[in-house]
């Protein structure tokens, strides 16, 4: 059979390349010292040069492939001039040649949704704190994210000359997550990993109720989806408003693939159709393995404060 690889397999493959393009543009920019830091709603949430430009790169290069397919990018970009260095073509060959799960073999472009974060992790970006950032492209069907690809532009950054510098992280429902070595975090132990720039006193009083051995402070969603598929962290635990879809969608398909769990507070699903409202409100907890400890023992004080 000669025929043409399915749909997702092709947006898969394609966005893995495009995912290098970006972490590219988020290394160069670094390189070149002028990040061109504007505040969107506050300090703490900050948008850069390489944030625009790699969601331009995303953007512009998945949509020239596939037209019909829903983008929706963290950053609003109204004057937009696309230049053709911007442009990505490229794709993964070893991800084509994987068979497309049965259930997705039919997927159509207007069926899918794309929910691009350029570069998550930017306060710390700024902060020099590299290896938290991450380019994340999750991909949505039927309101459920299954697939994503997880690009880190700076792993190994301080492992020395020798080290391959930056990775690239996918996965599929149905066909599993590649790119890392899956790995257990040490059993019986409670690591808890959480924000590093967004604290309040609710994110600290629900970890605390967690009993925790280790609380780990790190920027950015897909860093911690990677603590949790590496074993660094038992559960990744915010228990606040502000992640927003493009955070979790990327890093929800990887750590479902791999049979990790992720919800917000309360236990209910993320949505992931292009009407959907942006903001996780209430928050965020993942786990690879044991959810139901962490679930169990969220406090009821706090799930009153964050409404879905
Ligand atoms: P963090 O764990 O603090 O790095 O947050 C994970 C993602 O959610 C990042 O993309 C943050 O920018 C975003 N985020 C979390 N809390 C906030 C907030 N209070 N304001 C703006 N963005 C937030
Ligand atoms: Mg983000
Ligand atoms: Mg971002």
């Amino acid at each position: 059979n000669m025929a043409s690889p399915a749909l997702l397999m092709r947006v898969v493959a394609s966005a893995y390349s495009v995912a290098e393009k970006a972490a590219a543009i988020v290394r160069n920019v670094m390189a070149a010292g002028d990040l061109g830091i504007v505040e969107k709603t506050g300090a703490n949430d900050l948008q850069t040069k390489a944030d625009r430009l790699a969601q331009m790169s995303i953007c512009a290069s998945l949509a020239r492939k596939f037209p019909k397919v829903t983008i929706i990018g963290e950053e609003d970009l109204s004057n937009n001039e696309i230049t053709e260095e911007l442009i990505e073509d490229g794709h993964c060959e070893e991800i084509l040649k994987k068979a497309c799960p049965a259930q997705y073999s039919g997927i159509k472009e207007e069926e899918l949704v794309i929910w691009v974060d350029p570069l998550d992790g930017t306060k710390e970006y700024t902060e020099g704190l590299l290896d938290h950032v991450t380019v994340l492209i999750g991909i949505a069907y039927g309101g459920k994210a299954i697939a994503g690809v997880i690009n880190q532009p700076y792993y190994n950054y301080e492992a020395g000359a020798d080290a391959v510098l930056g990775r690239t992280i996918w996965g599929v429902l149905g066909i599993g997550a590649f790119g890392f070595q899956l790995t257990e975090a040490p059993a019986g132990k409670h690591i808890i990993v959480t924000t590093r720039s967004h604290s309040n006193t609710l994110v600290n009083d629900c970890i605390s109720a967690l009993n925790p051995d280790t609380v780990i402070r790190v920027g950015g969603a897909g860093n911690k989806i990677i603590q949790l598929i590496e074993g660094k962290a038992s559960a990744y635990v915010f228990a606040s408003p502000g992640c927003k879809k493009w955070d979790t969608c990327a890093p929800e398909a990887i750590l479902h693939a791999v049979g990790g769990k992720i919800t917000d507070i309360h236990g209910n699903s993320f949505q992931y159709n292009k009407e959907v409202k942006h903001m996780n409100s209430a928050g965020v907890l993942a786990t690879l393995r044991n959810y139901d400890y962490y679930a169990s023992r969220i406090p009821n004080n706090v799930k009153q404060s964050l409404v879905p």
